[in-house]
């Protein structure tokens, strides 16, 4: 066995949920007050009998957090923000659910037993107590895209050692596993991952020059929180997750591709050396590879618009146009690139959606200061952190480049 297959079979062939007898099964969301973790729970919450909620957390909203602990009968609540710790003790008083506040307290949350957990916390922020549940060997459905962006090869490593189930979220890696799991491996050529090409697909460059965040935000398919649709409309998102993908399936450059498709119908392409091509579909909606992901091995009812093919008409794609949208090409660079190139276009991208919503910095500037600062971040390709404490060193040194950067691109 070579090893590209051995390494491409950890998150198709590891441990399987035995669901005949952890019923009800113990669930902990982390980034519970977010887009994905209120999705997550609107389907737990119409089959109550079958969860138990473990642990539930957010970054900064305790009166949203305090609600959902509540009505799904958490064990423990907590907010990332620790100068919100007596709000939210306060919102749970006589509730008998358990308030924490802080760092240690979310590495807690993570680590409080339980059978799944979905990994949901927006950026790097996500990274520690990501990995906290998965060297717990807690099956992980992984949302959070920017810890395999980061940290990739420890994050996978601490997958494979734990023999942790991994389900990826993310609609296009959903699909790519729901498809992967019936093809031998070693037939795969190449997996092309859609996009919708976001709200400024047909814009020229001069009009995006002076898009505000509002419109930036109006993503045509998909509802999501503010930092994945930012990146919807750079593309960053599309190159993000070519770098997830890399990691996940052990797949190199060559292997993965992208396509733009706006009906955001076809979740991903899957080419096979016999010449087919195998696709999955469904509505952009998040609760369909979410419910992949915490039915997994067997499948569960979603109340999601069902696919009418007729009622569409045609389905459309197009190659995407990386002069108009370079944050792509920027991150293709990294792919090839390797080492810690990966961690530095995160932390940079991150300060620039920030500093855009904050209308600091215009719409074309945020793929500008990402080149910027990895173009000031020599010998990244060979730069590979063992740990993920020189993992968030490197980050927080491209945050600091990239906010020195911000100047250079103010509007
Ligand atoms: P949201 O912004 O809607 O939610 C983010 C969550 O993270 C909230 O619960 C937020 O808490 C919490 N949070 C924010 N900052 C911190 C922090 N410093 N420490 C701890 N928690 C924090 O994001 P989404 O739900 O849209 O996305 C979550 C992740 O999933 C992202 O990585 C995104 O790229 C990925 N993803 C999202 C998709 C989507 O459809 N939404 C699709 C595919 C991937 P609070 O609100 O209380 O501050």
């Amino acid at each position: 066995m070579n090893t590209r297959t051995k390494h491409r079979s950890v998150p198709l062939s590891s441990v399987e949920i035995d669901t005949s007898k952890s019923y009800p099964r113990r669930i902990s969301i982390l980034g519970a007050t977010g887009s994905i973790g209120e999705s997550t729970l609107d389907l737990i919450g119409r089959d109550p009998s079958s969860y138990r909620v473990v642990s539930l957390t957010g970054g900064h909203n305790v009166t949203r957090l305090a609600e959902l602990a509540v009505r799904h009968h958490a064990e423990c609540a907590v907010i990332a923000d620790a100068a919100r710790y007596q709000g939210l003790r306060d919102a749970l008083a006589g509730t008998g659910i358990e308030a924490g506040a802080g760092d240690e307290a979310l590495l807690d949350a993570a680590s409080r037993p339980a059978d799944w957990v979905m990994a949901a916390i927006v950026g790097a922020a996500g990274l520690k107590p990501t990995l906290q549940a998965v060297r717990q060997g807690t099956a992980t459905a992984l949302a959070n895209k920017e810890c395999l962006v980061s940290a990739g090869a420890i994050f996978m490593a601490e997958v494979a050692r734990a023999n942790t189930t991994l389900l990826p979220v993310d609609s296009e890696h959903s699909a790519a596993l729901q498809i992967m799991t019936a093809v031998p491996k070693e037939r795969i050529e190449r997996l092309c991952l859609t996009a919708s090409g976001g709200p400024f697909r047909g814009w020229s460059r001069e009009q995006m020059a002076v898009a505000a965040p509002e419109q930036a935000l109006n993503h045509p398919n998909w509802s999501m929180g503010p930092k994945v649709t930012i990146d919807s409309a750079t593309l960053m998102n599309k190159g993000l997750e070519l770098l997830e993908a890399h990691h996940l399936f052990s797949l190199g450059p060559s292997e993965l591709d992208v396509l733009t498709h706006p009906q955001s119908i076809v979740h991903c392409l899957l080419y096979l050396s016999d010449g087919s091509v195998l696709a999955q579909m469904s509505c952009p909606d998040m609760r369909t590879p979410i419910a992949y992901s915490l039915a997994w091995p067997d499948r569960m009812y979603a109340p999601t618009e069902r696919l009418d093919l007729a009622a569409l008409g045609a389905l459309t794609f197009e190659a995407p146009d990386m002069e108009r949208f370079p944050a792509l090409r920027l991150a293709k660079e990294v792919l090839s690139a390797g080492g810690s190139a990966g961690t530095v276009l995160n932390a940079a991208n991150e300060i620039a959606v920030e500093a855009f919503l904050a209308r600091r910095i215009g719409f074309l500037a945020i793929a500008g200061l990402v080149e910027a600062t990895l173009d000031g971040s020599p010998d990244l390709a060979m730069l590979k952190p063992q740990k993920v404490d020189e993992v968030l060193a490197i980050d927080a040194d491209a945050r600091s480049r990239a906010r020195s950067l911000l100047g250079r691109f103010a509007d």
